[in-house]
């Protein structure tokens, strides 16, 4: 069925040519009032000319070059034009069949869309959804046509342009398939890039009500004897490999698991799939009910459980499983229920694959582009740099610290530490904590876990470059000097809990201060210093067993209403968060001393620590030390405990005091007496 929605559509049952859209020619290439009409490499061309002659671009009809279907199963027809350099000038959509048009959306919409384009390099990579360059927003309500629409003006205007010699145009690569098989498990087939995974996390969506992974995706050409007997069996594959075949197809599998659907929530028998496609080439591969079925379970070992799954046929004509793709994913959250023409903001991300060469014989080499981690890298570079900058810095501070301390420096060390320490935190707070949100949590953890024991894909974590660096320094430092160097020295919530303890002590007077300041008593303090490990221990095993409910226990942190979401959340989180901070100023750094589960998996690394903080005999007995511990890491003997210290230096600027330690004293006495 044809819906004509507009005067201009009114082609009747002619077929559309560039020869009769001639009327189009204008809208399609703005400025352009001389055309003429020619071919280029068997594809009609309306050659597009301003008033003094000047050439402004090619004109060509979009179903001559593509056929890809939108909503209705037919093909948006659209005069497209392009300049010289492959910069989209304009486009005219001549013909289009979707009801979503007769039912609601305005066509002015669809000729908005379409409009983003103009000024486009054809070579980028166009994103639906997001802001910036290469960025266009959606039609809202119609994610098949935006797709459709995009797949369209990008492939068409690519496959002309590679017609004009602006574009490498893709070599028809002659290949075999060899028919090797070995049974390997998922995690085999994970490792030597059989099967992909890709994912998408809450953060990159935009999404301010969940966290971790929005969606988790992993696919595979599934027609590739080893990978698709492996996932299979033999016998299902057998079956279906005879079928694909017969009909010259290409299968692949999707499955997939997070808070999404990649199916669509709106597709429906006779619909297309709109929230993925493949590319390849100029080739956009959109897919169909009749292109689909399900997979609700899979036999192979070690699978990670899946929400939903498909397999995917794709004519051999038009894809090449040898060649590189991309899956292009396109997710849109629901701002507001309020407007449903207006509440949709969309996310497009690519995959990219490859089949590893142990599958193929050819005399195509594939080269490998920017893999996503180098992407990321690049793009935060402008905060990697100064991370690492103040990371030396601190190191630095660590080695020489008892330099400091001590008066081999100009001035005494007792005036040089305080400001130091204060500065250090203050710098780390902005960066990490401000600028660029990167407060280290347990659900990190839980991603360590999994990459290393379960999905066995460590690389995962240097996907965000600030973590990865946080994590290794803190990781290194900890065995080395112990949990301190985090917690005492970088953690933005410990800044936050220490800065307004300290806040409070210099503003009210000392007698008040101290009035609303509570500590528990040493016995009862060095009980209680164990919740956190419990909490750590509880955290950790639930992942193991759901990470959905490890995510929800997680919250016992506050870092993420704090940091990530400024406080803009349901309101018992901010009043947790709000709790916490409130309790740092009545006991110092409350959270850190009892409750942190990322604490505690810290302390329990300090106990390998290297080095130790020096103390004399007569620590022991003295309690100087102890009163100006305020995290309390020294017990009744003495004794530090190496978990919970915080290396703020106190004790070791008492340990160089000669005016204050006893030891030093006795010393200072003998030695006066041996003068004597
Ligand atoms: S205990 Fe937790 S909140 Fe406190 S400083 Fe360490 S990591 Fe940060
Ligand atoms: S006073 Fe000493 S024991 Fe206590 S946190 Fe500071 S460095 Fe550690």
């Amino acid at each position: 069925m044809s819906f004509v929605f507009n005067s201009a559509f009114a082609f009747g049952n002619t077929k559309i040519t560039l020869a009769n859209s001639s009327n189009y020619y204008h809208d399609a290439l703005k400025g352009a009032s001389v055309f003429k009409r020619g071919e280029i490499k068997g594809t009609p061309v309306v050659y597009g000319y301003n008033k003094k002659g000047k050439f402004l671009g090619y004109i060509f009809l979009s179903t001559n070059l593509v056929n890809i279907e939108s909503y209705s199963g037919l093909p948006l027809t659209s005069l497209i034009s392009i300049n010289k350099k492959g910069i989209i000038q304009g486009v005219r959509v001549v013909h289009c069949d979707d009801p979503i048009f007769l039912i609601g959306i305005p066509i002015s919409k669809l000729y908005s869309f379409t409009d983003q384009y103009i000024g486009k390099n054809i070579r980028s990579n166009i994103y639906i959804g997001g802001k910036g360059k290469d960025h266009v927003s959606a039609i809202a309500s119609a994610s098949v046509t935006t797709v459709a629409m995009d797949q369209t003006i990008l492939m068409a205007a690519r496959k002309f342009a590679s017609k004009l010699g602006i574009m490498k145009s893709i070599v028809k690569v002659k290949y075999k398939l060899k028919n090797i098989y070995s049974p390997a498990n998922w995690n085999e087939l994970r490792r030597d890039g059989s099967i992909r995974k890709f994912t998408i996390s809450c953060s990159q969506m935009g999404l301010k009500n969940c966290s971790g992974e929005y969606e988790t995706v992993y696919y595979g050409i599934l027609s590739i004897p080893n990978v698709g007997k492996n996932i299979l069996g033999s016998y299902e594959y057998g079956y279906l490999s005879k079928r694909w075949k017969e009909k010259n197809q290409a299968a692949i599998f999707i499955i997939a698991n997070g808070v999404s659907s990649f199916l669509g929530s709106g597709f429906a028998r006779g619909g297309a799939f709109e929230r993925f496609h493949l590319e390849q080439g100029y080739s956009s591969i959109m897919f169909r009910d009749v292109d689909f079925s399900y997979i609700s379970s899979l036999g192979i070992k070690g699978v990670p459980y899946f929400k939903e799954g498909g397999i995917f046929t794709i004519p051999l004509s038009i894809f090449n499983p040898i060649l590189p793709f991309h899956v292009v994913f396109t997710f849109h959250k629901h701002v507001s229920h309020a407007s449903m023409l207006n509440n949709e903001t969309f996310h497009t991300f690519y995959s990219n694959y490859h089949l590893p060469s142990k599958y193929y014989i050819s005399s195509y080499r594939y080269v490998k582009k920017m893999n996503q981690y180098q992407i990321a890298w690049i793009k935060y570079l402008k905060y990697v740099i100064p991370l690492v900058l103040f990371l030396i810095i601190l190191t630095v501070i660590f080695i020489i610290k008892d330099k400091i301390i001590t008066k081999r420096l100009p001035r005494n060390g007792r005036k040089w530490i305080r400001p130091l320490y204060y500065s250090v935190l203050f710098l780390f707070l902005i960066l990490i904590g401000f600028i660029k949100p990167s407060q280290p949590s347990v659900t990190h953890l839980y991603t360590i876990y999994d990459s290393l024991f379960v999905s066995y894909h460590p690389a995962l974590f240097l996907l965000d470059p600030l973590i990865f660096i946080l994590f290794a320094f803190m990781f290194i430092t900890a065995v080395i000097w112990g949990r301190g160097v985090f917690c005492g020295w970088i953690c933005p919530f410990g800044t936050i809990q220490e800065y307004i303890y300290r806040i409070k002590e210099k503003i009210l007077p000392e007698k008040l201060a101290k009035k609303i300041s509570f500590e528990f008593n040493n016995k009862f303090h060095f009980r209680l210093i164990y919740l956190k490990y419990a909490i750590f221990i509880i955290l950790m095993a639930t992942a193991i067993i759901s990470i959905a409910w490890g995510e929800r226990l997680a919250e016992v942190e506050p870092f993420k209403t704090v940091f990530y979401l400024h406080f803009e959340r349901q309101w018992y989180f901010t009043a947790y968060a709000i709790l916490l901070i409130g309790l740092s100023v009545l006991s110092y750094r409350f959270f850190c001393k009892y409750m942190c589960p990322l604490g505690a998996s810290l302390g329990l690394l300090s106990k390998l620590k290297i080095f130790s903080i020096k103390r004399y005999g007569e620590c022991k007995s003295c309690k100087i030390c102890a009163k100006s511990c305020n995290i309390k890491a020294i017990d009744d003997k003495g004794t530090i405990n190496r978990s919970e210290c915080f290396y703020c230096l106190e004790c070791q600027i008492n340990y160089n005091d000669d005016k204050l330690c006893p030891h030093l004293l006795k010393l200072k006495k003998a030695k006066i007496g041996n003068i004597k």
